[in-house]
């Protein structure tokens, strides 16, 4: 196979062949195509797009190169959710032993933080013991015991996407609909899934910075998964503004362990519950969204939930009742009066990794007790000298973080015209 010829298909508009696609990722892989040749297709791919067929091909090579879940003799229909990433997005957290405790199966693998967006990994082990690299064995033994488990994606499941991602990670074709599909839905479709839901991100701290790119990435998500058997719903959601108040990783741990007590921020618990009702209904536990509402409701409100959790921790060596330690906090204040029209998400993720919080290159460690406290959201009328947000830090990276959020929060003199839905198109 001539991979220089391939890139130059590519680059020139043409539609690849399975064939060619799976030449150069195996051969990415096994270190006959080298990572320059790699990243050039990369490229081509970026600014060519590919067609639902070729879309389908990448992400079965993806998914052909590590193992899948065989759930053989497991009761259940097995039901995930999948974020496309954004700043403060612990739903993961609170979603999966909900719908664990409504009657799913939820085997999630999940990933570390890339980039500004934070990840569901990365929050999980700031408690203290949880385990995330997990067998195949381990995840089907928990999630067959307990409902629900989250486990990293490893060296197990569609190792080529490990490596092909850590390559767009650093050549700028992460934002490409094809290559986010293929590389979610590979990792999706290793678990073996009756159904998944899908929440698409658009905004200031999401890889789609408008809402048709999301749902573009929604259409052809939904499309892959459908055409491999799994049932594939999407919602697309803000992210022009983090959600809920915690952006970090122990403190967003101890703000879903207060939505699982019922203490949970409004507009965590709306995308919760909204991508719960589409998790219910897809599975046909429930009859429609408002009967899965109520039982989502009803079921937070009997504390299982939150027992759940712990057992999920516990059964991943974790204790989730152990204190978890947060840096100090420093307010950081407004320098005017006027209402807050924009809140960069890309600015409020980076001042996270300055502080420690998240990664600038592989080989960094994450300190789970730095981050950020939203004080203020969109809209917000504010006084001069009147607290934006706290930065919870250990000194480390402070003024690099203090000049990201003071970029990063916008105030301006009139009340904002427009504000964004928080729930902004679904597609069942
Ligand atoms: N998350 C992934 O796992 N892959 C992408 O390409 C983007 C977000």
């Amino acid at each position: 196979m001539n991979v220089t010829r391939i890139i130059q298909k590519k680059r020139d508009g043409e539609a690849l062949a399975p064939g060619e696609i799976s030449a150069v990722i195996e051969g990415y892989v096994s270190g006959a195509v080298p990572g320059y040749q790699a990243a050039a297709l990369a490229m081509a791919i970026y600014f060519q797009g590919m067609d639902e067929s070729e879309t389908s091909a990448l992400t079965r090579v993806l998914l052909e190169s590590g193992e899948c879940l065989d759930w053989t003799g497991v009761e259940g229909l097995r039901v995930d959710k999948h974020s496309t990433g954004g700043q403060g997005d612990k739903v993961s957290l609170v979603l999966a032993p909900l719908a664990a405790c409504c009657g799913l199966r939820v085997p999630m693998v999940a990933g570390r933080g890339l980039g500004p967006t934070g990840g569901t990994i990365d929050k999980l082990e700031s408690i203290p013991g949880f385990r995330t690299d997990l067998g195949a064995a381990d995840i089907r033994r928990i999630t067959d015991e307990v409902g629900c488990v989250i486990a990293s994606q490893g060296d197990k499941f569609a190792p080529a996407d490990g490596k092909l991602y850590a390559l767009r990670d650093v050549t700028a074709t992460v934002a490409s609909v094809p290559l986010i599909t293929a590389s979610i839905m590979s990792k999706k479709l290793a678990e073996g899934l009756d159904a998944l839901v899908l929440d698409i991100k658009w905004g200031s701290g999401a890889f789609m910075k408008d809402i048709e790119s999301a749902r573009s990435l929604g259409a052809a998500m939904a499309s892959v998964g459908e055409s491999m058997g799994v049932r594939t719903s999407s919602l697309v959601t803000d992210m022009n503004q983090p959600l809920g108040r915690a952006v970090g990783n122990a403190n967003e741990v101890r703000e879903a362990l207060a939505a699982l007590s019922g203490e949970g921020p409004a507009d965590l618990m709306e995308v919760v519950y909204e991508l719960g009702a589409l998790m219910l209904t897809s599975a046909g536990q429930s009859e429609d969204k408002a009967a899965a509402r109520a039982t989502l409701e009803e079921e937070l409100a009997s504390g299982r939930p939150l027992e759940k959790f712990r057992e999920m921790a516990r059964a991943q060596g974790g204790d989730a009742e152990a204190d978890l330690e947060l840096a100090p906090a420093r307010e950081v204040r407004a320098s005017r009066a006027g209402y807050v029209s924009a809140i960069d998400g890309e600015a409020i993720g980076y001042a996270v990794i300055a502080l420690g919080g998240g990664r600038r290159s592989l080989e960094d460690t994450v300190d789970p007790s730095v981050g950020l406290q939203m004080r203020v959201c969109l809209g917000d009328e504010i006084e001069e000298g009147q607290p934006l947000l706290d930065l919870l830090s250990k000194g480390r990276g402070e003024e690099e973080a203090l000049e990201l959020v003071g970029t990063g929060v916008t105030i301006i003199d009139k009340p904002p015209s427009i504000l964004p839905e928080l729930i902004c198109a679904q597609d069942f």
